[in-house]
């Protein structure tokens, strides 16, 4: 049997604010301005706020992607009315898509894994923007590393969707028992998992671990690559 490992991609393989730190330096110096830690820490708190807008409907994609760099650049003294905020945001996703960078331990870890593990197939499963998420991917390598990968925006539908996980197992098309979903997010890898009834792995878990562990019917917990890498050779054992 195959033994089909499906990673989450940030946070988990790819160090996506590695990359978002690169492609933030880039996108302000290009347009004057001193990038600092504490205008990387002040766009964080920006983007995430915007984030939770858009996913309650408040805002649109373009709102969100235009707004970010016009808080931004205004708190940086800048009068944003004559500037292209749309080709800001755009450099920046370019810069993030050519700026991959791998979790630290990660790649020598899938060299491990695809060394030892007998049949073993794996797969990005991401919640995002498809230009992003395979520029990156293409940028480090793991390319060569994967059988495919399952991008929400290109799918219409996200973790921790029944839906999302019914498209992925029917496309690889093996046994549930098959499949592990190794993830750092209990809402999205985890939540999917258990509603896709699958068997699962948090990866770098934190906070009340025993109590997550329950409410998501998780079945393994990794907090480093060392331990990822023993478990997926125990479950594949099991297998
Ligand atoms: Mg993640």
């Amino acid at each position: 049997m195959h033994r089909n490992l499906l990673f989450d991609l940030d946070q988990t393989l790819l160090d996506f604010h590695a990359s978002e730190h690169v492609a933030l330096k880039a996108v302000m110096e290009m347009n004057s301005q001193a990038f600092t830690e504490e205008r990387y820490d002040s766009f964080k708190q920006i983007n995430k706020q915007l984030w939770l807008e858009f996913e309650k409907g408040m805002i649109s994609k373009a709102e969100l992607f235009e707004t970010r760099f016009k808080i931004l650049f205004e708190e940086c003294g800048c009068n944003t009315n004559g500037m292209d905020l749309m080709k800001i945001n755009s450099d920046f996703i370019d810069y993030m898509s050519q700026n991959g960078i791998f979790m630290d331990g990660a790649l020598d870890f899938l060299k491990k894994v695809v060394d030892s593990v007998p049949n073993v197939r794996i797969y990005i499963i991401t919640n995002g923007a498809t230009r992003n998420a395979k520029g990156r991917i293409a940028a480090t390598g793991l390319n060569d590393y994967i059988c495919d990968l399952f991008v929400s925006e290109s799918m219409g539908v996200s973790k921790p969707s029944y839906e999302y996980f019914d498209i992925v197992k029917k496309t690889i098309n093996d046994p549930d028992k098959s499949y592990i979903v190794i993830g750092d997010s209990l809402t999205s890898d985890m939540l999917g998992a258990k509603n896709a009834d699958l068997t699962s792995c948090w990866f770098m878990p934190e906070g009340d671990v025993k109590e997550a562990m329950k409410e998501y019917e998780i079945d393994y917990i990794a907090s480093s690559f060392d331990d990822l890498f023993d478990i997926v050779i125990k479950w594949s054992a099991t297998l």
